[in-house]
């Protein structure tokens, strides 16, 4: 009960930020305590990031919310997530998605097995989590509608464009230490949007940094 007092409060400050209804809805009904850390229950629905261990962190939720926002996710899409950590912006893709299905790739197994752990305890079964170097994308699922990177790349990598459907959208955090958020849109050709400063952890691997 005094989780969902919280969960209420987080949506209504998301308000701020201009985010899409469906968006909030969908966020509204994730259980974001079940996808934190147990020593970090009591901040679940604070609205900065959380230590996962590992050296990871997970985005604070008006940074979900932005993203999901920019995506504009629709019921029956096919998702691909690259950065799983503990699987809350998965759960609230998988929401968005209905019908449709959310892949997630994590590099480091331990997180992987406690993203499928938490998505289990909240009862959402259109997600697959997959353990992997994700700066590949995740070719043997491809095309997809939708790509969010939800870790800090050298550049809007070619692997992941390729693997988007025309008219199909990705979102993605570029640069080393502070990034740019970018939008792409795959038509014809490849329209990149940029939209604002942000900060993740670095995404490690092939196309990533070493
Ligand atoms: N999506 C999460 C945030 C995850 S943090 C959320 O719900 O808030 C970013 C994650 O990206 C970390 O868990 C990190 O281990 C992972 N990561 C970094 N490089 C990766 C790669 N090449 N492939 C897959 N995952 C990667």
């Amino acid at each position: 009960m005094e989780f969902e007092i919280k969960r209420k409060r987080l949506i209504e400050g998301l308000r701020e930020h201009n985010i899409d209804e469906r968006v909030l809805a969908a966020m509204e009904r994730v259980p974001r305590h079940l996808f934190v850390p147990e020593n970090e229950q009591t901040n679940a629905y604070a609205d900065y990031p959380l230590p996962i261990g590992s050296g990871q962190t997970i985005s604070a939720p008006h940074m979900v919310a932005i993203m999901c926002d920019l995506l504009d996710i629709k019921d029956g899409m096919k998702v691909l997530e690259i950065g799983t950590g503990f699987g809350y912006h998965a759960a609230v893709m998988a929401e968005l998605a209905g019908s449709g299905h959310v892949y997630t790739v994590e590099r480091i197994e331990g997180l992987a097995l406690s993203a499928r752990d938490n998505l289990e305890k909240a009862g959402i079964t259109n997600v697959t989590v997959i353990v992997e170097d994700g700066s590949l994308g995740l070719v043997r699922f491809s095309p997809y509608d939708r790509i969010s990177v939800a870790a800090a790349s050298p550049e809007i990598l070619d692997t992941l464009t390729d693997q988007l459907k025309t008219g199909g959208k990705l979102v993605i955090p570029v640069g080393r230490l502070y990034q740019e958020l970018y939008l792409v849109t795959k038509t014809d050709g490849i329209k990149k949007e940029a939209k604002g400063g942000v900060v993740f952890v670095p995404l490690i691997g092939k196309k990533g940094f070493s």
